[in-house]
């Protein structure tokens, strides 16, 4: 079958095949596929009747859950742009989003999180009755709100805004078409070898691209999304002990927690039920985590790797083809890529530089961001990826980000590389290797988080490190803090760990070497 055009119509052939199925489940609600077509088609006439419209950016605030799954298909219906922002996200982060996206209404699921509900009151929201949907907080219309002209191609159509969590800075509205997600979720599928009888425990936010990304493609192989609004490590594995789940897929920091909660508080050994894929994405992936969680669940950790801007599918490791290094696997299906210099030049396969990256996964753009679109997206659609990479052969190795490299002394050094040594340290967490000027040149400071208990010192750790790094890479200092601050999918804010460290303005370190 051919792609649908968009995001909506992935429920079509399910409806008249497999009517019964289920779709989605949540805590106390199942929906069936015909459920899902019949009461999203009534959401989308009341989401009309309250001014939505056509070209219009609808602002969805919500954890996972169903009601969040149909809003946003109902947007697609209506040719709305849909915006998924987090809860957890502060009040001046989602005026942020709402000011700089413009949008004309925002919408509130009940939420588990007292911070939801929190949110709905101070936008003055009011619960509505939306078709199937009760309690929906709908936020006052904006009345100024203006709206994008409509493509004639439907798939070419803005179907999500993504406002990226701005790990390296300030956040920017990703576009992404019904066509980008919808190729970038079938390739995916693809390689996991994904079919109906598959249910995905979807722990990751549906405000993230990971997150949205994973329910599309269960969504359009006919499988059962299991929404989680909260991440509980101790939930999560009595739900792949007992609810048939097959597939899990999460950050590094995901498997990170259910491997604390295991060996802290949990069983012997995780029950991994009917469990048949596990996968990673959405920052690099530690290999000693990665071996630990192999070892656990007796099943290889797939590696995916991706980015907003590419909706999020740039490669991946195969179902039956698992690997046992830090590889990011193949280009999916339709996806270029080369390897630059910084400042253009090509560069051959097995060499690092920046990965270009062009298909029809690339984004339309950074809304209202013209200038900073053409700084990524070339003449020719090849996108750069900001990401140090190379290929050996077709397998392809993400080193680090360009916006992260060090250069000390006239050298690259990739935070990844050094990382990776500190952490394969049994007492380490987790850790960032950031830079620090100084006269010129760059100090590499690292900033560690060790086990509950451990009496490991900073000295220690240049001790271990010593052998295993040429002296150019091996920090200057460093940093033992009791946690690092992370974005909601447990990426590190190594902008804000960079920033402590220019200011001062960081809890002082507990302690340093
Ligand atoms: P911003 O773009 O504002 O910094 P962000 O970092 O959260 O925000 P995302 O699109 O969520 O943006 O993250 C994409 C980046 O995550 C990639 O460019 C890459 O550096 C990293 N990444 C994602 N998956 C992997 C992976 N499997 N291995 C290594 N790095 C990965």
């Amino acid at each position: 079958a051919g792609l649908p055009r968009r995001i909506h119509e992935i429920t079509t052939g399910h409806v008249v095949n497999a009517p019964d199925r289920i779709a989605l489940i949540e805590d106390g609600a199942a929906w069936s596929c015909r459920d899902l077509d019949g009461r999203v088609a009534e959401i989308t006439v009341v989401l009309s009747s309250l001014g939505v419209r056509a070209g219009d950016r609808m602002m969805i605030v919500s954890e996972n859950c169903i009601a969040l799954a149909a809003l946003l298909l109902a947007a697609s219906r209506l040719d709305a742009w849909a915006i998924v922002a987090n809860p957890r996200l502060s009040a001046r982060e989602l005026d942020q989003i709402r000011d700089h996206s413009g949008a004309r209404r925002m919408f509130f699921t009940s939420g588990v999180s007292k911070e939801a509900a929190a949110h709905a009151s101070r936008y003055g929201a009011e619960n509505r009755q939306i078709g199937a949907l009760r309690e929906i907080g709908v936020g006052p219309l904006n009345e100024s709100a203006t709206v994008e002209p409509v493509e004639a191609d439907p798939a070419k159509q803005v179907a999500v805004l993504i406002y990226t969590s701005g790990t390296t800075g300030t956040p920017k509205g990703v576009m992404l078409s019904h066509e980008n997600l919808l190729i970038s979720a079938k390739t995916t599928a693809l390689f996991r070898k994904m079919d109906r009888d598959d249910k995905i425990y979807l722990v990751l936010p549906i405000s993230h691209i990971v997150g949205i990304s994973l329910l599309i493609m269960t969504l359009m192989v006919g499988g059962t999304v299991r929404m989680v609004n909260k991440y509980d490590p101790a939930a999560t594995a009595k739900a792949i002990a007992e609810e048939d789940i097959t597939i899990l897929n999460g950050v590094p920091a995901t498997y990170q927690r259910l491997l604390e909660y295991k060996s802290v508080s949990g069983p012997k050994r995780l029950d991994r039920g009917s469990l048949r894929l596990i996968s990673v994405a959405g920052a690099p992936v530690d290999l000693n985590l990665k071996l630990r969680v192999e070892k656990e669940f007796g099943l290889p950790l797939l590696n995916g790797y991706g980015i907003t801007e590419c909706s999020p599918g740039i490669s991946g490791v195969r179902f039956d083809a698992p690997r046992s290094d830090q590889a990011v696997g193949t280009l999916l299906p339709g996806v270029e890529g080369r390897i630059r210099t910084i400042d253009g030049i090509p560069l051959s396969k097995g060499e690092v530089g920046e990965l270009h990256v062009r298909g029809r996964n690339v984004m339309r753009g950074y809304y209202r961001a013209p200038e900073l679109t053409a700084k990524v997206i070339d003449s020719e659609g090849w996108f750069n990826t900001g990401d140090l990479a190379r290929f050996d052969g077709d397998c392809l190795y993400v080193v680090g980000r360009t916006k992260e490299m060090i250069i000390r002394s006239g050298f690259n050094v990739y935070p990844a590389e050094v990382e990776a040594v500190l952490s394969s340290h049994k007492d380490v967490v987790q850790c960032a290797v950031v830079g620090r000027p100084a006269d010129g040149n760059e100090e590499i400071v690292a900033f560690v988080q060790l086990l509950p208990g451990s009496r490991a010192t900073p000295t220690d750790l240049m001790g271990f490190i010593r052998f295993q790094l040429t002296s150019y890479k091996r920090p200057s200092e460093i940093i033992v803090l009791d946690a690092l601050p992370a974005t909601s999918t447990g990426k590190i804010l190594k902008h804000k760990l960079a920033e402590s460290l220019r200011e001062g303005d960081e809890a002082p370190p507990a302690q340093t070497a």
